[in-house]
């Protein structure tokens, strides 16, 4: 294999597990070819994903924090459409208008999906945790709804396109994991940071009613009757955006 080849060892703390399934790289490079144009790819590893991509005609930029990864990729693809550049991922997105696709690093999932939301990203194709893929597409009322559903809710149309098993990776992961693909349907706006500061405070007390949820997060605040009574993780994308303009939105 490729990395005993240049003496590497996967590192642990970088989630340095590489795709070894044609299907999953099938999945990503055949979704992003009908968005016709350059795409940003996180953490590119050894270059799985990053040929299929090239392949296909499709420019990439390539994000790597791995200097190694990222000095083998700039000498094994040799392609003018490939641009490699060494970093943090969730920096560079942030600053983004381009689509984002990726195996990508499950320590940073969160962060990372956090910075699609604030970038002007129009798109993503993303392998995740399939914990964190039921969590962005979850109902409100169920275990999995939680701050990052309802903000990814407000922002994007979002769907599983297939589920893979830990053997698709290299090392094995202990979690089964999801592409999802995710599209945007409006920009990151004034609200949409509303909807984030009050998340953050209101899903602290998740379980709570709404009433002492709000007493905790904003002492006084007065909401609709019908919400008070609800549990936070029972509130939809709507109740939130009331909510915040009624505690926050007009301080
Ligand atoms: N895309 C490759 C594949 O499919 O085989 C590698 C996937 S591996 C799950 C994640 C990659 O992300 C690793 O190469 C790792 O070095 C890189 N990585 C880890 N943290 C990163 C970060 N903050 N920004 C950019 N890349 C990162």
């Amino acid at each position: 294999m490729v990395l005993r080849e240049l003496g590497l060892r996967p590192r642990k703390k970088l989630s340095q597990s590489f795709t070894v399934d044609p299907e999953l790289i099938r999945t990503i490079a055949d979704t992003c070819n009908e968005w016709h144009g350059p795409v940003i790819e996180v953490g590119a590893g050894l270059g799985a994903l990053t040929k299929a991509l090239l392949d296909r005609g499709i420019e990439v930029l390539a994000i790597e924090i791995d200097q190694r990864l990222a000095t083998f990729l700039k000498k094994s693809m040799g392609s003018e459409i490939l641009h490699v550049v060494v970093g943090d991922a969730r920096e560079m997105v942030l600053c983004s208008r381009l689509p984002v696709v990726g195996n990508i690093p499950y320590h940073i999932t969160s962060d990372l999906l956090l910075a699609i939301a604030r970038s002007r990203t129009p798109k993503a194709c993303l392998t995740v945790q399939l914990e964190v893929a039921n969590r962005l597409i979850a109902r409100p009322g169920t275990k999995e709804y939680g701050r990052l559903t309802v903000i990814t809710n407000y922002l994007f149309r979002k769907r599983i396109l297939r589920i893979f098993p830990p053997s698709s990776f290299y090392p094995e992961p202990e979690v089964y994991s999801a592409v999802v693909v995710m599209e945007r349907v409006r920009p990151y706006d004034s609200t949409a940071r509303l909807i984030e500061d009050v998340g953050r405070c209101l899903f602290s007390f998740r379980r709570r009613k709404l009433r002492t949820a709000l007493a905790r997060c904003f002492g006084e605040c007065t909401v609709d009757d019908h919400l008070r009574e609800k549990r936070v993780y029972e509130l939809g994308v709507e109740d939130i955006v009331s909510i915040a303009y009624t505690c926050l939105g007009r301080r």
